[in-house]
């Protein structure tokens, strides 16, 4: 069996009987097993339930009953409610939490006949670029096991990367799914906000979180996406608009693109993201200059609106309600104080502080109504744009993978997020597919689109996969 096989060419092989959903998933457990000691990119696998389900969903097929997704090997970031499992955040705190409930997305795939085979490690609360804040350990880059798969969404771009998973959700904030599938070699694609719902996905910054996929192909996300989306009553901020089949009248694009930007990479980046630009003008698009929203602004920007929101949102793990709690304190006041201090890691704990310090009285002003302003001159600056132009090209990140134990101080690693995260500063889609390999080690650009332009998007990136092959490149493990 190929290891690398898309959710479609999978739908095909079960319907024809090339092999069967018991096969398929005995397959990928197999290889789970094999490989995940070390890589370490699952929290957790259901290998009895997994083989149940795919005998009902051999049943489903034989009776001609399949669903899209019937059969099919599905892994879930552990930031997604899944009822009656540990969804931990891969935090201390929620070490022993119980989903009560499935998240929307999660209901969907399952009513699409998707098999959940266990949840993915992902940095702490998804806070991080690396995944090296998680309290299950780091996961290791299935191409170089010395570096970082990316973050937050790291274990399940790995996992998706190394074979072991045809598809995984993710979520990304301020790019964690499409920095992490930069890094590994893959297609991340993160939607409009509000068009995916996050009702069931564990908030870190509410404004700016959007749920989304990690996959080989852009194929097999825009089918994600048509199952994942729509309005949901249990999420005021989900948005049901139809899914939009009429995109190619747009074509051919006119692209924005940066000059100015790719002064900002490594040098080694620059040659992939200009032989992409290449490729999109052979297929007919035009490019103009747009230049560059300042990228120092925009992350700094991001980092103070996230980490206030996350301080009232991470505000209701006292203790009390949601999973572990530090025993024999004697008030409440130590109750919190203990069980917040032995819950939380270290890079949660200073992005509460600061977040609590942008909401004190004093320093709104000065900080979080001052990059709410900034965060408005950003979207307005991007509404301006796609008033030229129906996509941009940017690069996904400033470099490949960095190494697992290279030590860089917060600002460095905070400033390895300036290309993602505008995008979701203004709640736009967008994917990175890979573009090839720098040095043996996967790099990515973004493909970003206006406002509920995802499957423009989508499209684009399919098409883009129909001339290049780099989607088709996988780790030697
Ligand atoms: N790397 C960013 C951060 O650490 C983005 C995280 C995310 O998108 N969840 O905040």
């Amino acid at each position: 069996m190929d290891s690398f096989q898309t959710v479609s060419q999978i739908r095909r092989l079960l319907d024809s009987k090339q092999f069967s959903a018991v096969e398929l998933c005995g397959y990928y457990l197999d290889r789970i097993s094999k490989t995940d000691k070390q890589l370490n990119s699952f929290v957790a696998v259901e290998p009895e339930r997994v083989i149940a389900k795919a005998k009902s969903a051999d049943r489903a097929i034989a009776q001609r009953e399949a669903k899209y997704l019937t059969g099919i090997p599905i892994a879930h970031k552990d930031i997604f409610c899944v009822r009656g499992r540990q969804t931990s955040c891969c935090s201390n705190i929620l070490r022993t939490f119980i989903a009560p409930y499935d998240a929307t997305i999660v209901a969907n795939i399952a009513q699409s006949g998707g098999i959940y085979f266990g949840k993915t490690n992902m940095d702490e609360f998804a806070m991080g670029t690396s995944n090296r804040t998680s309290v299950w350990g780091p996961v290791l880059n299935p191409w170089d096991f010395d570096r970082v798969p990316g973050g937050s969404s790291g274990g399940s771009a790995a996992a998706v990367a190394a074979g072991l998973v045809p598809v995984a959700t993710g979520s990304d904030t301020g790019g964690s799914i499409r920095q992490p599938a930069a890094f590994c070699g893959i297609t991340g694609f993160k939607p409009t906000y509000g068009r995916v719902s996050r009702y069931g996905m564990v908030a870190f910054a509410s404004s700016l979180d959007q749920a989304g996929t990690l996959t080989l192909t852009a194929d097999d996300a825009a089918l994600l996406f048509q199952i994942m989306q729509g309005s949901d009553r249990n999420d005021a901020t989900s948005v049901g608009v139809p899914v939009s089949k009429k995109v190619t009248k747009h074509y051919p694009l006119t692209f924005g693109y940066s000059s100015e930007q790719l002064t900002d990479l490594n040098y080694d980046l620059v040659a992939p993201i200009e032989a992409t630009r290449t490729t999109l003008e052979r297929m007919g698009h035009t490019f103009i200059d747009i230049g560059v929203f300042d990228p120092d602004l925009a992350f700094a920007t991001y980092y103070v609106i996230s980490c206030a929101e996350a301080s009232s949102n991470l505000a209701r793990f006292d203790g009390i309600r949601f999973g572990s709690r530090t025993p024999s304190t004697t008030t409440f006041h130590d109750l919190y104080e203990s069980t917040r201090s032995n819950g939380f890691g270290p890079e949660v704990k200073k992005r509460l502080l600061a977040g609590t310090y942008f909401l004190t009285s004093n320093s709104t002003e000065s900080h979080l109504k001052k990059a709410q302003r900034i965060r408005r001159a950003i979207f307005d600056w991007y509404e301006k744009i796609f008033q030229q132009v129906d996509i941009i090209l940017a690069p996904t990140t400033p470099s490949t993978a960095f190494r697992l134990n290279e030590q860089q101080n917060s600002t460095n690693i905070y400033r390895q997020d300036r290309f993602t995260v505008p995008v979701n500063l203004c709640g736009l889609p967008g994917i990175s597919v890979p573009v090839g390999l720098v040095e043996g080690l996967p790099t990515g650009v973004q493909f970003i689109g206006p406002r509920f332009g995802d499957e423009l998007v989508l499209d684009l990136a399919i098409r883009f996969q129909q001339e290049t092959d780099w989607h088709q490149l996988h780790p030697p493990l």
